[in-house]
């Protein structure tokens, strides 16, 4: 159990920051005649603001996480929080935080927006957490250390000892990006909630359930922190549509898919490994594969050609060399597959 005095790395103008306060926030729920929000009274599905508070969305996340409500953020994507963590516990010009590389681009460039200076430490070779050099690259000042676990590019998941020590060594916030914890065997940190009092884990309807277009995501943490996270968002961030739909998805379930693409990231492993062309295949606990090339700008321009998009990653660190290929439909697979096979003549 790790109590943490939230309050004082709060941004001090958050902290007395009174957030806006929607007309339906002060009346309270359910009447008859809205005139309190200058709508238009007409009903074409839309006319009416988003519920500020996503009430229906998070009873659903809740049932479905065994997550409390008050425990619950709904952003604009998961991009939205990244953002908010920094508004809320940042100062510009001041402040730092530490993330691992290679990782998710967002953490870097929310630090640029906002004027926070960012400490990348590196992954050992075989891509786990460089525990000593992420705390040697902490100082008074860093507020947020970002974990993307199972980690986007190189698709490993990090051992929960590893970060769980982050958490108890660490006297700051550490974001726990569980983007593609779906496609992983492993459990969620979620599940150490109540012991660390500085922990967030992200979530996103965007990848396993299959929603990147309606921009839903979340934060998980305690009703301290998720409570400044409301406090800044804007009132009306996920609109009704988003809420609407999220939570029909979220009734119907993906695991069917989820499985299905599990299988097919193996498969496309497996035969991956057999082509010339590939010097190594990592394996993953992502949608994604990451595969080092001898030639990876050249297999990046012929599939182009083919029509086929991956994502180069061949001059991140660690990463030299390598694709990072998203798992498609077993015949996009397929197709992917077959270029490989033919390049260099494998
Ligand atoms: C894709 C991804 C997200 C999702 O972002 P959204 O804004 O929710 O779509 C978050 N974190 C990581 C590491 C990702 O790869």
């Amino acid at each position: 159990m790790k109590t943490f005095d939230i309050e004082s790395i709060i941004r001090v103008n958050v902290r007395k920051l009174a957030p806006y306060s929607t007309a339906r926030d002060e009346a309270g729920e359910s009447f008859e005649i809205y005139l309190d929000a200058n709508e238009n009274p007409y009903n074409n599905l839309y006319n009416r603001y988003p519920d500020p508070s996503q009430k229906m969305l998070k009873k659903q996340i809740s049932a479905l996480k065994g997550v409390p409500v008050e425990q619950i953020f709904v952003g604009n994507g998961s991009d939205e929080p990244i953002d908010l963590l920094y508004r809320v516990f940042c100062s510009p010009g001041r402040d730092n935080v530490v993330a691992i590389a290679p990782t998710y681009g967002m953490y870097k460039v929310a630090a640029g927006v906002n004027d926070i200076e960012y400490r990348e430490v590196l992954l050992n070779s075989d891509f786990s957490l460089n525990v000593e050099e992420i705390l040697n690259a902490v100082d008074s000042y860093t507020r947020l250390l970002f974990i993307c676990s199972p980690n986007n590019p190189t698709g490993n998941r990090f051992v929960t000892n590893d970060i769980l020590s982050i958490l108890e060594a660490f006297n700051g916030i550490v974001v726990v990006d569980e983007a593609y914890i779906d496609f992983s065997e492993g459990d969620s940190l979620a599940t150490y909630l109540p012991e660390y009092g500085n922990l967030i884990v992200l979530k996103t309807l965007s990848k396993a359930f299959g929603l990147a277009g309606l921009r839903v995501g979340l934060a998980f943490s305690n009703e301290q922190i998720i409570g400044y996270l409301n406090k800044v968002k804007y009132p009306y961030n996920v609109n009704v549509e988003s809420q609407r739909l999220a939570v029909d998805f979220l009734k119907k379930g993906v695991v069917a898919q989820v499985k299905e693409i599990k299988r097919e990231r193996e498969r496309v492993i497996l035969s991956m490994k057999r082509c010339i062309s590939v010097l190594k295949v990592w394996p993953s606990e992502a949608n994604f594969i990451l595969a080092k090339f001898e030639d990876p700008v050249g297999v990046y321009n012929e599939l182009l050609k083919q029509g086929i998009v991956v994502r180069n990653r061949s001059s991140v660190p660690l990463c030299e060399g390598c694709l990072r290929i998203t798992i498609g439909t077993p015949a996009e697979n397929d197709r992917v597959l077959e270029f490989l096979e033919s390049y260099n003549n494998c």
